[in-house]
């Protein structure tokens, strides 16, 4: 057994597996978000439960939103009171177990290469297009990680300057400190901000696509620059990577629209003869993090050194 969390701004969800991924229970709590030792005994108490419903203690892995970085230092969360913690040293202590931590876009990757869409392919290049937009790689069944796990931080490249010229955009401050990176246009918080810009007025992702499906001008042209903007930037990760497949997950991954259009406007971004490799929508959806997390997990408790990422 081994049981995967998914830690969120808002909830955290506890799924216990077994060694072959099949769900046996998940339930969820809220996350205390300003306070670590609550954090910390919020999950203690979780695992104390799974622990009991088993009769017996699995191993842990635990995906958050945020960079895990050298020495297992959490920085650049949205779930304030772990930034600047060793959270899974932390938890190891109070759990007498192994624990391991990663983050929630590169576990996506990671549980979609393995169990998901990518099964079967090398290398795999997921992308998650939520609320921000990042993601990870995939090769022979281990992601591909750098000394500062940054690798899959696509969405603070720099949204292409063609696809700003032709639509006229303005740079747009990102929650990172830099301006005019490629999440405050792809993501779905970025879609809204696009339709904003072109009608100068406010509407929900939610509000766009009632718009759009009913034949709305403006909310049409704000498709066609953000699948611009979507595919320059899915195109610039094919020049870097040359992926075998493509695996698209996260809130907007729901839109079939989107999948229609992103072969072309990929393709619009990459030179003759450079083809786009397949796409294809994510397995798990809001799941794949713990699924991630608990292939992590039983990795960890296998002595294999990957259990930060
Ligand atoms: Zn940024």
């Amino acid at each position: 057994m081994v049981y995967g969390l998914d830690i969120g701004g808002t909830k955290i969800e506890i799924a216990v597996f077994t060694e072959q991924f099949q769900l046996l229970e998940r339930w969820r709590v809220p996350t205390p978000t300003d306070d670590y030792p609550q954090f910390l005994q919020t999950i203690s108490a979780q695992i104390d439960k799974a622990d009991q419903l088993l009769g017996k203690r699995a191993p842990v892995g635990i995906a958050l939103p945020g960079v895990v970085a050298p020495q297992g230092l959490v920085i650049s969360s949205n779930v304030a009171c772990l930034n600047q913690r060793t959270v899974a040293a932390d938890l190891v202590a109070r759990l007498q177990r192994p624990v391991a931590l990663g983050n929630d876009c590169r576990l996506f990757v990671l549980s979609e290469a393995m169990l998901g869409a990518g099964r079967g392919y090398n290398k795999v290049f997921g992308v998650i297009l939520g609320t921000g937009a990042g993601g990870g790689l995939c090769v022979d069944g281990e992601l591909y990680q750098g000394p500062q796990q940054l690798a899959g931080e696509f969405g603070h490249q720099s949204v292409a300057g063609r696809v700003l010229a032709k639509y006229q955009l303005p740079l747009y401050d990102c929650g990172c400190g830099l301006k005019g990176c490629a999440e405050t246009y792809i993501s779905g918080t970025g879609l809204a901000r696009l339709y904003s810009h072109f009608s100068q007025q406010s509407l929900t992702t939610y509000d766009w696509i009632t718009a759009f499906r009913g034949g709305d001008m403006t909310a049409k042209h704000t498709f066609e620059c953000y699948m611009d903007a979507l595919g320059a930037c899915l195109a610039s990760q094919v020049l870097a990577y040359d992926p075998d497949v493509i695996v698209i997950g996260g809130g907007l991954s729901d839109l079939e629209e989107i999948h229609q259009a992103l072969p072309a406007a990929i393709a619009r971004h990459l030179f003759a003869g450079a083809s786009v490799p397949p796409l294809k929508t994510a397995e798990f959806g809001a799941a794949s993090g713990e699924r991630g997390a608990a292939i992590l997990g039983l990795r960890a408790a296998d002595g294999r050194r990957e259990s930060l990422i």
